[in-house]
């Protein structure tokens, strides 16, 4: 079967989490597949294969589990994109509205400079609120973001068009 199947088949549709009325994509049975997670892996690496990606920027917290394994498939650096207050020396941070009130995220400052192309990674593409933050992230320090990777994309949502249509890859959309 195609992996596109496989992952839909192994995807768990939770209602009402975290707050009610919001259907939840659950991806820790994918990951959790050990043959099914290396070829998401893959397929997630494999546009950017060949870009001279030097930092993959993985978005807390699923970003991490998916852009850490996508990194090394890259032969480049990961860099993690965290909630305020967890990283431990000095920070960049953006802010970014939520359905109801702002959230932010944070990197390390010397995470990457002017020569580095970047790859921005999670699992899930909504309203690109959070994806558009990190790669504000990456721009505050001069590098410069080459796409976006996503496990899945929700297209009735504006997520794929702020980021611009032509740098993100999603291996799912809905
Ligand atoms: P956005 O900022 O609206 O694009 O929301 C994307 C962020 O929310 C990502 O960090 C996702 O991990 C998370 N998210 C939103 N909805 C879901 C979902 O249904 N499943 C998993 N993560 C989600």
């Amino acid at each position: 079967a195609s992996l596109r199947e496989d992952v839909k088949a192994r995807l768990r549709d939770v209602p009402d989490f975290p707050k009610p009325g919001i259907l939840f994509k659950d991806v820790t049975p994918v990951l959790a597949d050990p043959h099914l997670f290396r070829r998401v892996v893959d397929a997630m690496a494999a546009p950017f294969q060949g870009q001279r990606i030097h930092r993959v920027v993985g978005v807390e917290a699923r970003g991490f589990l998916l852009g850490a394994p996508i990194a090394m498939a890259l032969h480049a650096g990961f860099v993690p994109a965290r909630k305020p207050g967890k990283l431990p020396w000095r920070t960049r941070t953006e802010r970014y509205a939520l359905e109801y009130g702002e959230d932010g995220l944070q990197i390390h400052e010397d995470a990457m400079g002017p020569e580095d192309r970047v790859l921005i990674v999670d699992d899930l593409l909504a309203t690109g609120g959070t994806a558009q933050a990190a790669s504000r992230l990456v721009t505050q320090l001069g590098a410069q973001v080459v796409g976006f990777s996503f496990l899945i994309s929700l297209d009735f949502l504006p997520g794929r068009q702020r980021l611009g249509a032509d740098k993100v890859c999603a291996l799912l959309s809905y």
